[in-house]
């Protein structure tokens, strides 16, 4: 029997046209390019999210073509979010800090018929814009005045003049709420990338999810820095749940150095922010330099890559913020666990609280996971045995677009790659990815861990934890480790630091130093390139 209740589906223009209604003033500020604050209205956001629907009406798009974006998080980009998304087209977000083939690459393999980029980004255009013959037009998202001239780049117009004369006024199309929405290629760490094709159900329901008390406790009470880029993963979702909660947005463009973001949160009340622990650390060093405080903040969502205890530590006892350890996939729109405690946990001792926040939490309503051992059988939910993590559910994906690289399902799961425990409590903890894991004497050793507590250390900056194949133990772990500025540290002065912190056949056999710890597109350890980096390197005779 079918219940008898409406049916509408669930779109992305709806979440846009519900911001406008019932939050219309509520702000978005952006830094732009320029180096000005722009701010305006979630009406405003909704009006020319529908001139853009009408200038790509304009423009011949097509139900399902493929919009990309090679831009920061800004209010232009927002417009495109809703604009492209809510008239039917997919909108394809671009990582600019990807090389420039595989830029070419992407915008190739998703047949982009226009591409939007900012300022910034005109020199990456300039250079792979001839390899690009599917896109018919290229959007630089500035005023008409600022376009410049002699840029050799076909079909260039400026954002204001593609736009800027269209009506605000759309009649948003009603569609199959499966629809593809938007697109983000993975990486690509392993042969080319691969794109997962969001669905509007499936961004609207991450929307709601991500809004939840326990997840990211959004409302319209909050002011919500994304950190994290619009560039990859949807920003974490926060647009489509900042329009859902009607909570006031605040965009950093491209300045994500301490000073500026320090100075973003202070000037426009910041309760939460977002972002990997890279940029977290740019700001915890600028404030500690500085000796500043926090007058509003209250939380920060950190993912992406494993937030090391010393940054937890910082932000609750020097600036009384709260961290919300997260951890998603672009495969899953991105979040699938979300660490916040528990009423019972809140009696636990401190240290026992914190043993709990480092984990990357519990699942979010709406992800199925489970961990299986190499036989693939389901392992136990005891916080101590470690096994693949698999997750389901319906922000996850099914196939990637073109159905590269086959059915990357096993048995109706997605393995996400990743290794993990899971406690009774339903806490996961990621102890590393499954290619990075390290085997030492037929025991695994944490490289997560064993970075974590290089990075307590006052002297250490970032730190990469690497397997270095082994005659008897098979593998042994070294750590490489750059330091902060001006600081001094020894190989035995580290070593020893480890004393009592892990078991002693868990401490690494050595330490490199190096003045820079390679970052991929997305600022997470590039442990290819440092493998690739120690390929001389010999591991010291015991
Ligand atoms: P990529 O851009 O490389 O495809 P994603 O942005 O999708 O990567 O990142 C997904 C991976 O990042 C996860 O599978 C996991 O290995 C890692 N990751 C994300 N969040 C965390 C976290 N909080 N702790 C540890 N690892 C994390």
């Amino acid at each position: 029997m079918l219940g008898l209740m409406q049916s509408h589906p669930l779109l992305i223009s709806n979440l846009i046209e519900f911001a406008a209604r019932h939050h219309g003033d509520g702000e978005i500020v952006s830094r732009r390019t320029e180096g000005d604050l722009h701010r305006y209205t979630w009406k405003d956001v909704a009006a020319r999210s529908r001139q853009v629907a009408n200038a790509l009406d304009a423009s011949g798009l097509a139900a399902g073509d493929r919009v990309g974006t090679l831009a920061w998080n800004g209010y232009r980009h927002l417009e495109l979010y809703f604009g492209v998304s809510g008239s039917e087209r997919v909108l394809h977000t671009i990582n600019p800090r990807l090389l420039p083939e595989q830029i070419a690459w992407i915008v190739s393999h998703a047949e982009d018929r226009i591409v939007c980029f900012d300022t910034t980004f005109l020199p990456i255009i300039k250079g792979v814009h001839a390899h690009c013959p599917n896109v018919q037009q290229w959007i630089m998202l500035c005023d008409a005045d600022k376009l410049p001239g002699d840029t050799g780049i076909p079909n260039l117009v400026s954002y204001e003049a593609w736009m800027g004369q269209q009506p605000s006024t759309y009649a948003w199309p009603v569609f199959d709420e499966n629809t593809a929405s938007s697109m983000c290629y993975t990486s690509g760490t392993t042969g080319n990338p691969k794109a997962a094709l969001y669905s509007h159900r499936s961004t609207v329901l991450h929307a709601y999810a991500a809004a939840l008390p326990d997840v990211m406790n959004l409302s319209a009470r909050d002011a919500v820095l994304p950190v994290v880029p619009m560039f990859h993963v949807n920003a974490w979702g926060i647009p489509y749940s900042a329009a859902l909660t009607g909570a006031k947005l605040v965009f950093p463009g491209g300045a994500l150095d301490g000073k500026s973001v320090y100075e973003l949160i202070e000037g426009e009340g910041v309760t939460m922010a977002a972002g990997v622990p890279t940029v977290w650390q740019m700001l915890l060093t600028h404030m500690q330099a500085n000796q500043l405080k926090f007058s509003t903040l209250t939380r920060t969502v950190i993912g992406g890559s494993a937030c090391p205890p010393a940054m937890i530590h910082a932000f609750q006892d020097n600036y009384n913020v709260e961290v919300l350890h997260a951890w998603g996939m672009t495969e899953m729109s991105p979040l699938g666990t979300l660490c916040t405690l528990k009423e019972k946990h809140r009696k636990l001792a401190p240290e026992e609280q914190m043993k709990l926040r480092l984990k990357q939490g519990r699942a979010i309503c709406g992800v199925d996971m489970k961990i299986v051992g190499d036989d693939g059988q389901e392992l136990a939910w005891d916080g101590a045995t470690a096994g693949d993590l698999y997750v389901r559910g319906p922000w996850v994906v099914a196939s990637y677009f073109k159905g590269e690289g086959g059915d990357p399902l096993k048995g109706g799961w997605f393995p996400t790659g990743d290794v993990a425990t899971i406690d009774a409590d339903g806490f996961m903890q990621i102890t590393d990815r499954s290619k990075d894991v390290i085997k030492s004497g037929g025991e695994w050793i944490s490289s997560i861990d064993i970075e974590n507590i290089a990075m307590a250390h006052p002297a250490v900056a970032m730190a990469a934890c690497v397997g270095m194949p082994h005659p008897k133990w098979d593998e042994r772990p070294i750590v490489v480790v750059s330091l902060k500025p001006g600081a001094e540290l020894t190989r035995d002065e580290l070593l020893q630091f480890y004393e009592g912190k892990v078991a002693k056949w868990q401490t690494p056999d050595d330490v490199v130093f190096v003045d820079a710890i390679p970052l991929g597109a997305t600022g997470k350890m590039l442990k290819t390139k440092i493998r690739q980096q120690l390929s001389d390197y010999k591991l010291p005779a015991a």
